[in-house]
Parts: C-alpha cells; sequence; structure tokens
C-alpha cells in the first residue's frame, strides 16, 4: 500500500462514488487519486440513490450486491461513468452486454476471497456432518443436562464422518478448487462438474469429472455449489435435481442465490428429500423467506464466503489498484473482465 500512496503524482482528481464503506487502507489508497464519495449507511445502496450519487462521477465502485441493469447504466445521471470497480468477484447483477456497449470497463478482485470462501464452504460441510448447530442448539436447552439421562433427541443426532464420503462440487474454479483441497486431508472422495474438464487441477485432488450435473447428483453425500450466478446456472438445482440426489445428501450453496431454486429447497427439506443443507446466498438478498428460516435442517449464513478481516482489506487494495492503473497509469487493470472496452478508449 505504502508504494500505491507515496508515487501518487500531484492530478487532477476525478470523482469516485463508493457504495459502500471499505477498509481504512483501501479509503487511504483511494482518497490520494480520487474525490472519494462514499455511502455512509451500512447496507445496500437503493438505485436511486445509487444513481443521484453517480451523477458528476467518471468511476463507481460497487459491492457484488448493488444491482446495475440496464436501465440504471442507460440513465443519464450514470453517464459519466467510465469505470465500474466491483468489490468482490461476482458480477450476476450487473449487465456485462450494456455496460460494454456503452464503453464501460469492468473489474472485480477474484483471488483475494478464495480461501475465506473455501474455509465458509467446507467449515459448513463440517458443520452439516457433525450437526454441529442442532448440538449446540440442544446444549441449551433448559433440562438437557440437568437430568440424569440424556435428551433422546440427543441420541437421534446422528453424525456422519467425512473420510470417504463424496464430495460433488459443482464449479471447479478457483474456491471450488481450494474446497477440493481441504476435503483431501479429510479423506474425501471428489468428484466435480463444470462445464470443461480441468485435467491438471483434478489431478492434485485426485477429483473426477463428471461431464453431466445429473451424474454429480445421483453419486454425491455433499453437494456444494461454487460457480457464478448467470443466465446459464439460474435454478440449476430445481425440483428435478433434488429427486435426483441421495436421501441422506447435503446440499452447500455459497456461489449465488439464483442458482438454487429456493422453493424447491424450502420442499426439499421439508420432505426429507435431501438430509440438510447450508444456505450462504439467496434469491432476494437480503430478504430470506420465513419458510426457510423455519427448517431445522438447514444452516443459514448471511452471504459471509469472503467476510474476513484480510479478505476484505485485499478486495479494498485490489479494486482500488484497478481504479488507479485505468486512470492514473492509464493501463488495461489485471483483472478487467471486458477488455476489449479499453482497446477501445
Ligand atoms: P471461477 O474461478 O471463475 O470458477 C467458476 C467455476 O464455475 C469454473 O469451474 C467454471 O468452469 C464453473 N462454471 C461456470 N459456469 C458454469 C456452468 N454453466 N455450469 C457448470 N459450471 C460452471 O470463480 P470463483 O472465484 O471460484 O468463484 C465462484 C463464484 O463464487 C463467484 O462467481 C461468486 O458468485 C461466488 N462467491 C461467493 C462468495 C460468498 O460470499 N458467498 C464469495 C466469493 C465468490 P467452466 O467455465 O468450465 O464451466
Amino acid at each position: 500500500m505504502n508504494n500505491l500512496i507515496s508515487k501518487a503524482p500531484s492530478i487532477i482528481k476525478k470523482n469516485l462514488f463508493v457504495t459502500r464503506r471499505v477498509p481504512t487502507e483501501a479509503y487511504t489508497i483511494l482518497s490520494k487519486y480520487f474525490n472519494v464519495d462514499i455511502y455512509e449507511e451500512d447496507r445496500t445502496i437503493s438505485t436511486e440513490t445509487l444513481l443521484d450519487r453517480s451523477k458528476g462521477c467518471e468511476a463507481i465502485m460497487t459491492l457484488s450486491l448493488d444491482v446495475l441493469n440496464k436501465e440504471t447504466i442507460l440513465d443519464p445521471r450514470f453517464g459519466q461513468i467510465k469505470m465500474i470497480s466491483n468489490y468482490g468477484v461476482g458480477l450476476d447483477k450487473l449487465d456485462l452486454v450494456t455496460a460494454t456497449k456503452q464503453n464501460i470497463l469492468i473489474t472485480n478482485t477474484p483471488g483475494v476471497l478464495t480461501s475465506a470462501t473455501a474455509d465458509l464452504t467446507f467449515s459448513l460441510i463440517l458443520a452439516l456432518s457433525k450437526r454441529v448447530v442442532e448440538s449446540n442448539k440442544l446444549m441449551r436447552k433448559h433440562s438437557i443436562y440437568d437430568q440424569d439421562q440424556f435428551d433422546p433427541q440427543l441420541e437421534s443426532l446422528e453424525c456422519q464422518s467425512l473420510e470417504k464420503k463424496t464430495l460433488g462440487l459443482i464449479g471447479f474454479g478457483r474456491i471450488g478448487f481450494s474446497v477440493a483441497k481441504r476435503a483431501v486431508s479429510f479423506g474425501m472422495d471428489i468428484i466435480y462438474h463444470a462445464r470443461n474438464e480441468r485435467k491438471e487441477q483434478a489431478k492434485v485432488v485426485n477429483a473426477t469429472y463428471c461431464k453431466t450435473l445429473d451424474q454429480l447428483l445421483i453419486n454425491s453425500d455433499f453437494v456444494s455449489i461454487i460457480c457464478p450466478g448467470t443466465p446459464q446456472t439460474k435454478d440449476m438445482i430445481g425440483r428435478n435435481e433434488f429427486k435426483l440426489m441421495k436421501k441422506t445428501a447435503c446440499l452447500i450453496n455459497t456461489a449465488r442465490g439464483s442458482i438454487v431454486n429456493e422453493e424447491e429447497l424450502i420442499s426439499a427439506l421439508q420432505s426429507d428429500e435431501i438430509r440438510a443443507a447450508a444456505i450462504d446466498v439467496y434469491t432476494k438478498e437480503p430478504f430470506v423467506p420465513h419458510a426457510l428460516r423455519k427448517l431445522q435442517n438447514v444452516i443459514l449464513t448471511p452471504h459471509i464466503g469472503s467476510a474476513t478481516r484480510q479478505a476484505r482489506n485485499d478486495m479494498g487494495i485490489l479494486a482500488a489498484q484497478n481504479l488507479i492503473d485505468f486512470f492514473i497509469k492509464r493501463k488495461c487493470p489485471k483483472h478487467a473482465v471486458n477488455k476489449e472496452v479499453f482497446n477501445k478508449i
């Protein structure tokens, strides 16, 4: 970071709007190079406020949850924006096609949140297998340890060992592969599904490629979704897919809410079509359906894949670096996802 600050040349600063408070280090870097306006509230910004505050700015730094659809991008108040620097890796709420047509460069922050998200995913796999959340709840029930015999509910808490169980990964990119590395040390068998086979990575963790999703679902004890939210992956897991899964299987979604049909998930959990689920992401975040919250066989976390101080700090610095590359160094940021825009400018 010191490097980024000390080399700041005397420049006419561009206006940058940031839609959420960022870690101090990132803010310090950004304010050296930009006139920074930060949305001060700790919640997702409304579209109207985002547009009002973007007016007169050449850059905006967003969170993956901010909706940047066609209407927003084409709104006159967004007219001067030349770059959207996303603080996160998922770009599912951003209309990349419209942004590209408008010659707006888009960047994200891959890599620096990989371990944090893989840690969350694996902690959920462990929590499901050893039934940590249900056990914790039972322990707090007044009567259990006041009596001289165990609560019968405790007896029915049958746990599983991960050894020799099959982990099915839907998505085998940075995070999926990282989850697989963790699973290896627990003695799990790994299978994965993606559009492309990844032979090199698969060799490292002895993973087997499933060309079809069905093949993966039929054979997995734990199905972990870690692919992007795209039109192709929308409702990828629905009624038919739950029917294919083992009755003893667990589903873990730390990718995007749109990938799992939430109503069908609730129904599958209610009817014990699968044993349990652990969910970090939701269809209409931050809204979480009451029916899902009522269920005992699901663990719910509030989209905390990247929520470590280190990951958030590194994401902020990388998002700032992307902006500096473009506006100050006049080079195409490494993490531009529509590089063709840079070549046109
Ligand atoms: P990545 O390195 O780009 O990997 C994505 C994987 O998904 C690849 O294996 C890709 O393989 C596969 N994939 C893409 N489209 C697919 C499709 N239609 N069907 C099956 N597989 C498909 O991305 P990453 O860094 O691992 O991140 C994955 C996702 O995690 C992100 O997009 C983000 O939404 C989510 N995420 C969530 C959190 C959180 O807080 N919960 C934090 C970080 C990231 P092919 O291209 O060969 O299909």
